[in-house]
């Protein structure tokens, strides 16, 4: 028995087939959060849902919602944008599934949250700009971390709450950055140690105006240890390593 319809913009996450004929599709709604939600006969028959149900894809849907428990339901579906050109480099392609499955694994059922839905239509609108891929979901996944609140502080050590300035380390299992001083001599291991920039990059990262991001200077070897520090945060508090960071380090 379903009990209301929804009709709204949402992004298409991921899809799995189930059994002969139908699909299971995980969506981010704007309204309702994340939906799982079962596409009847989409994969019997594509013609209902031809190049709807693709990852990456920002959809009009209609979805009936259950009434208490189950599934809900796609009933129908129109592209609003597909953002074709995501599609046509595969390196690019991983990332932006990357960003889908991290939106997946952080969001929950029935809760919404304009913000990330507005940050992701962002990055993907950036990505298939042709903007540097790895650059533009290092942006992503910061902004993400700090939407639903895991991201460190970017400004203090966490032991002693002082700036952060000079040669610092990264604590995962803290949750934070660590000064030279609070660090003492045997724990200072210098290919722990983080580059002067990348502290202050994230910082920018994390509450510059989307639109001033492309401006920040960001060096290869800065980016690259952003990029680590990001996503070891992302790994510890999900307890999990998402299967797109091993995709996208085996190629
Ligand atoms: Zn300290």
């Amino acid at each position: 028995m379903v009990a209301n319809l929804l009709k709204c913009q949402a992004f298409v996450l991921s899809t799995q087939d189930l059994g002969e004929s139908d699909r299971l599709v995980t969506l981010f709604t704007r309204t309702n959060g994340r939906i799982t939600a079962i596409a009847k006969g989409a994969k019997r028959s594509r013609r209902r849902f031809v190049n709807v149900l693709e990852p990456c894809t920002l959809i009009q849907a209609s979805i009936a919602l259950p009434r208490t428990t189950g599934l809900s339901r796609l009933d129908s579906a129109t592209i609003e944008e597909s953002y074709p050109a995501i599609r046509t480099d595969f390196k690019e392609y991983l990332y932006a599934c990357l960003s889908c499955e991290l939106v997946s694994l952080w969001t929950r059922e029935g809760s919404a949250d304009e913000g990330i839905f507005d940050i992701f239509k962002w990055y993907l609108t950036g990505l298939s700009e042709g903007t540097d891929p790895k650059r533009r979901t290092l942006f992503f996944k910061t902004r993400l971390l700090t939407l639903v609140g895991y991201a460190p502080d970017f400004e203090a050590c966490i032991r002693c709450k002082e700036a952060l300035e000079g040669p610092i380390q990264f604590s995962v299992s803290e949750g934070g950055f660590i000064c030279k001083a609070c660090l003492g001599g045997k724990d200072l291991i210098a290919s722990k140690m983080v580059h002067a920039g990348v502290v202050g990059s994230l910082r920018f990262i994390q509450k510059a105006d989307p639109a001033r991001l492309p401006r920040l200077n960001l060096t290869r070897s800065t980016m690259n240890q952003a990029w680590e520090i990001i996503k070891r945060i992302h790994c510890h508090h999900l307890q999990m390593m998402p299967a797109s960071y091993k995709v996208l380090s085996s190629i």
